[in-house]
């Protein structure tokens, strides 16, 4: 599903050159499960963040489905994103002009469904995060816990295969964080490929296999 050669990112700002990945590469088999862990800083977002199609990498390749996406044009990454990867953000991300409702909504319209089979897979999506009484309410209506899952609820309501989630428990409580791991498991055995940055060992335990990054660079594979 996924195959990084060689990946490396700097950010240049004027004063100095920041190489948020120095060399990576790695692979991540369709329907596999992924965590992704390390001390702060030391590029796991930068490296999801690729992944998803966000942001392009300074040198190296990567290859999503077969295609190589490196140097894709702002549109055509939209594009391949919107059709292929749920994005759970560290934070949120959450458009605060829109419900509940119209937030986890949104994939479904870029996918053009008709409004009945948006409203069944919106409601189900929202009813297994326990959020659907909170569906007419605005993201500075809900609390940190309560905004994550709506932002997990987004990212999983257009049956994406690939599913990139961002510590999607880091805001959450020892119930939310179960609720959220269960439904990341439950798309893995149904076949979807899911890779998660965390910092937490238990919810990594649940991924097929951790890598461990430092500095950049992968320091660990471990087999589960
Ligand atoms: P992690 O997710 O592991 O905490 P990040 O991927 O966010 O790490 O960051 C890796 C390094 O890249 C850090 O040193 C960070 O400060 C730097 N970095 C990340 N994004 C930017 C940016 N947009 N501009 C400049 N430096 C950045």
């Amino acid at each position: 599903m996924i195959q990084l050669h060689n990946l490396k990112k700097v950010f240049r700002t004027e004063e100095i050159d920041t190489w948020a990945l120095r060399e990576v590469s790695l692979e991540v088999k369709e329907g596999e499960f992924v965590a992704i862990m390390g001390p702060s800083g030391c590029g796991k977002s930068t490296l999801l963040n690729i992944m998803g199609l966000l942001d392009v990498p300074t040198e190296g390749t990567y290859m999503l489905g077969g295609r190589d996406v490196s140097q894709l044009s702002d549109t055509e990454r939209t594009k391949l994103r919107r059709g292929t990867i749920g994005f759970v953000f560290q934070s949120f991300n959450l458009i605060d002009e829109l419900s509940v409702y119209e937030n986890v909504e949104l994939p479904l319209l870029y996918m053009g469904l008709p409004a009945r089979e948006r409203k069944e897979r919106v409601m189900q999506v929202l009813d297994r995060l326990a959020m659907s009484h909170r569906r007419k309410h605005f993201p500075a209506q809900l609390s940190g816990g309560q905004q994550q899952r709506v932002a997990i609820a987004r990212a999983v309501v257009s049956n994406p295969k690939l599913i990139l989630a961002d510590e999607p428990t880091g805001n959450l409580d020892s119930t939310n964080s179960k609720e959220v791991m269960n439904l990341l498991c439950q798309m893995h055995k149904q076949g979807t490929t899911i890779v998660m940055v965390t910092h937490s060992q238990h919810d990594a335990s649940f991924a097929d296999r951790i890598i461990e990054l430092y500095d950049g660079q992968i320091v660990q594979h471990a087999e589960l």
